[in-house]
Order: C-alpha cells, then sequence, then structure tokens
C-alpha cells in the first residue's frame, strides 16, 4: 500500500472510530457527575475491564497521573519527554489513543495549540475529557502578555498550583472509579507530603539568592507562575507561545537589559532550539556584557527518567564508571545525586538547583 493510501484508510478508521463514540455519547456522557451516585454507577461507566486507562497529553501531567492512579490507571502518554507542547500535532495513530482512552486528561488555556480540534471532538463524543487548569481558582490565574483574554496556560511551574492540580485531578479519578477511592485518596495524600517537602526544600535554596538577582531571563515566557512564587523577574525571548519567532528587535532589546542589569546568566529550554538564547549571548558580548548559559531549564516538558537499574547510591566516586560520567560529574558538583528530571518533583529540583547555581556566580566573583 502507498503512503497515500495508507494515510487514507488511517482517516477513514479513525472517522469510524470517531462515528462509533457519537453512537456511544448518551451511555457516556458526564461520567464524573457519577460521583454522587452509588458505588454501582462507577463500576457500570467501565464494564469490561478492571483498571482505567487514561490519555495525558504533556509529560507533567503524565508524570501526575502515574503518581495517582496506582495500579488502577493505565496511563498513556501522548507526548514524549523534549517534545514542545505548542506546537504538537496529532496523527492518525494518536486519534486511534484518545479513542480508546476511558479519559483524557490536558492541560488547556491553548498550551496544546493544535489539539484543540480533536479535544473538542472527544468531548462532544461524550468522553470525559479534563483540563486541568480547570484546578486553579481565578485569583491565582495569571493573564496571558500576548494573548490579551487569555491565560499563561505555565501553571505546573509553581507547586501550589500542582498541589491544586494533584487534588482536582485525583478527585476525577475518584469520581470515575469511585470503588477504589480509598486507595486514590491514599495516593493523592502521599504524594501531596511529597510536592510539600519539595516546597520546603527549594524555598531554603532560594532564600539564599538575594532579591535583586533574581532575574530569570529563559528562551520562551514560562516562568511567570514561578517567578510569582518565589519572587523573581521572568523575561522570555519568545512570548507564551513558542510558534512566534523572536525578532531582531527583541533580542536586542533584551541583550540591552541584560547589561544595565548585570545579570550573569540565561537559561535555554530542553524543547526550544538553543539557537535563540545563543544568539541573545552574542548580542551581549557584542556590548562588552559577560553573560553566560546557565545551564538547560525544562518548562514545557519534563526530561528522560533517570533509568530505574543506575545504581543510586551516594558512593558514585567508587572508580571508572565511564558510562555514568556525565552523571557522576553533576552529581560532585552539586554533592548529590542528580534530580530524576523524569519526574514533576526531579524537574523542579532541577531547575532551582541550575538557577540558582547561575545566579548566583557573580556574587562570588565581586
Ligand atoms: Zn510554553
Amino acid at each position: 500500500m502507498n503512503s497515500a493510501k495508507r494515510s487514507l484508510s488511517c482517516a477513514c478508521f479513525a472517522l469510524l472510530l470517531l462515528l462509533f463514540s457519537f453512537a456511544q455519547a448518551d451511555d457516556a456522557r458526564n461520567q464524573p457527575q457519577k460521583l454522587s451516585a452509588t458505588p454501582h454507577a462507577a463500576s457500570h461507566a467501565k464494564p469490561s475491564k478492571s483498571k482505567i486507562t487514561v490519555l495525558t497529553t504533556t509529560t507533567m501531567i503524565t508524570d501526575l497521573v502515574k503518581q495517582l492512579g496506582g495500579q488502577h490507571v493505565t496511563v498513556n502518554g501522548l507526548m514524549a519527554p523534549g517534545v514542545d507542547p505548542h506546537l504538537y500535532k496529532a496523527s492518525a495513530r494518536d486519534v486511534n489513543k484518545f479513542q480508546q482512552a476511558d479519559m483524557i486528561i490536558y492541560n488547556g488555556w491553548h498550551l496544546e495549540g493544535k489539539l484543540t480540534e480533536l479535544l473538542a471532538n472527544m468531548q462532544r463524543s461524550g468522553k470525559t475529557v479534563v483540563a486541568i487548569v480547570d484546578a486553579i481558582p481565578p485569583k491565582d490565574r495569571i493573564d496571558s502578555v500576548d494573548y490579551p483574554g487569555n491565560y499563561d496556560p505555565h501553571i505546573w511551574l509553581s507547586i501550589d498550583n500542582w498541589m491544586a492540580v494533584t487534588r482536582f485531578v485525583s478527585d476525577q479519578l475518584i469520581a470515575y472509579d469511585t470503588v477504589n477511592e480509598a486507595e486514590y485518596v491514599r495516593l493523592r495524600d502521599r504524594y501531596l507530603g511529597e510536592l510539600n517537602q519539595l516546597k520546603i526544600r527549594i524555598q531554603q535554596q532560594i532564600d539564599t539568592l538575594p532579591i535583586e538577582k533574581r532575574i530569570l531571563v529563559t528562551a520562551h515566557d514560562a516562568f511567570q507562575y514561578f517567578g510569582r512564587a518565589h519572587q523573581f523577574q521572568v523575561v522570555g525571548l519568545q512570548g507564551i507561545n513558542t510558534a512566534s519567532e523572536a525578532s531582531i528587535k527583541d533580542v536586542q532589546r533584551l541583550a540591552d537589559f541584560i547589561v544595565a542589569q548585570n545579570i550573569p546568566a540565561i537559561f535555554i529550554e530542553s524543547a526550544i532550539p538553543v539557537r535563540n538564547i545563543k544568539a541573545l549571548q552574542a548580542a551581549v558580548h557584542a556590548r562588552g556584557g559577560a553573560v553566560k548559559i546557565g545551564g538547560e531549564l525544562y518548562a514545557d516538558s519534563l526530561g528522560q527518567p533517570t533509568a530505574t537499574d543506575i545504581n543510586h547510591n551516594d558512593n558514585d566516586n567508587s572508580n571508572n564508571n565511564s558510562n555514568n560520567a556525565n552523571k557522576a560529574n553533576k552529581a560532585n558538583e552539586t554533592n548529590a545525586t542528580p534530580p530524576d528530571v523524569g519526574t514533576y518533583v526531579g524537574m523542579y529540583l532541577h531547575n532551582v538547583n541550575t538557577i540558582v547555581q547561575a545566579l548566583s556566580m557573580q556574587l562570588s566573583m565581586h
């Protein structure tokens, strides 16, 4: 079969699935509302299998649902580590994955801008479709600078927000699967405890950085919630949406700002090409400034998970373990095992370690 035919037949299959789901719409509609009904109503929601299948869009949401669902949930993460959710387009195979899920959990506020139509179709077809931004109370929402009338979708870069999302997503799982409520509550409380520990730990680190040094220049404008939570002034080279390119004017303006403020470091982001930040660094150097690349931050995607078979002991000064040379170097720098950036908690620790270390640089030099 040639590829045009193949994609046509994929598209037909997807359409058939969609039509099938419309036929089932009445059965599946409004499942979360069944929370108030008897436990029998919830078991009616998933008659033929013991596990809920949840499709998640971003890597942050995938990690969260794994933490909260435990053995009762099969999590299908749509996006791989390093994928930019602003630009992600669904393939015919993805449509199939959406269709097979019992529940779809996505971010919302146009983070997954290219999936809007597909998500709307799924919702119309009667599937349980959950936007995690609904967990954020109006007073805690940050307006988008680039898109008036919209909110900034990067809500996960505040731990308080993520705790609200944790409670919200757990409630959704319980609503769908009331029978296992006790286990969902146990997993939720365990994870909230972990997030609370994270909050205390990173605040101690951030407290070592004077307020006037808290200026965060990154590849795109993802860190506004982080900035508000930890009193950083945040400047992104690109706007909130990575689909819009930074102009030469943006680079010039920001280079002037960095020189004027004597900012020691700027940051690259894992899901965004390095060239823009490199161009910014070059523009600062051309003005006689000396800004460094402070390291890589995880904004719109988690990193690759640390393999579980790697030895996590602290005695990695053993000897020529060349495979892990990079890891060992990093560990020596921070005097600890590097955080697993494949998890939300590890991602946040990594970001704060990287930011505090890089922005502290100048303090010891002057
Ligand atoms: Zn973004």
